[in-house]
């Protein structure tokens, strides 16, 4: 009896650990800040050094935008443009396919860097629902910068991004959402211990050397 158990085990242990590493949870940063603060430039950047894979939730909303067929295309346009937060259903099914399809193609890659998310209650509240018990939060990467900058960055962007929301007008919408949506959640994480807060008004360089050092030490 012994025998059989013992033996059944030590066949079980190398299918175990296999399928254990298949299944690893999703590891996940938040990466927020302001308009314009840097959080794709340096998603990038942290891409090319470490072993992350990068979502922007506007990035995926803006394709999900464009995309042929969308019955959301019209809606997500009018959010935008408007610097209004998009309703969560729309935004978490995104991500979570996203998530999904990159560890369904690759399934080492587990760590992600969602970029521009949880904006607002709504978008907590829908990770909550959702992603809660299937991913892990590991902490919030806070790009920190002034209003003016944000601002001046986004217009300059403007003068090539063809984004429809890096004008005068969307900024001071997007700012106002910011600081009125945004700051709140930013707050909450903070009260968990779980931000890590960079200052993003420097250069490029400068700031990423403070992510690495930040990135070298939570692995
Ligand atoms: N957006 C949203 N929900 C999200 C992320 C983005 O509704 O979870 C919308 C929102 O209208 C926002 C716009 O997409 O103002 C642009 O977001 P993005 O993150 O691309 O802008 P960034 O902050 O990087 O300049
Ligand atoms: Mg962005």
């Amino acid at each position: 009896m012994i025998f059989r158990l013992f033996g059944n085990v030590s066949q079980r242990v190398p299918s175990f650990l296999y399928r254990v590493s298949l299944m690893m949870k999703p590891q996940v940063v938040f990466v927020l800040g302001g308009p314009g603060a840097g959080k794709g430039t340096q998603c990038s950047n942290i891409v090319e050094n470490y072993s992350y894979t990068h979502l922007s939730a506007g990035e995926l909303l803006r394709a999900e935008q464009a995309r042929d067929g969308s019955e959301v295309g019209y809606l997500i346009s009018t959010y935008i443009k408007e610097g209004k937060i998009v309703p969560v259903e729309i935004t978490i099914n995104l991500l979570k396919k996203a998530m999904e399809e990159t560890m369904q193609k690759d399934e080492k890659k587990f760590r992600f860097l969602i970029d521009g998310f949880p904006r607002n209650e709504d978008n907590l509240e829908g990770w909550n629902k959702v992603m809660d018990s299937k991913a892990d939060v590991k902490f919030v990467l806070f790009f920190d910068c002034s209003n003016e900058v944000c601002v001046s960055r986004c217009l300059e962007r403007g003068k090539n991004s063809g984004r429809t929301d890096d004008n005068r007008e969307s900024l001071e919408k997007r700012i106002q959402t910011y600081l009125h949506s945004t700051r709140p959640i930013i707050e909450l994480y903070a009260k968990l211990g779980k931000v890590r807060t960079i200052d993003a008004s420097r250069s490029v360089d400068e700031v990423f050397a403070d992510v690495k050092v930040i990135l070298d030490k939570e692995g």
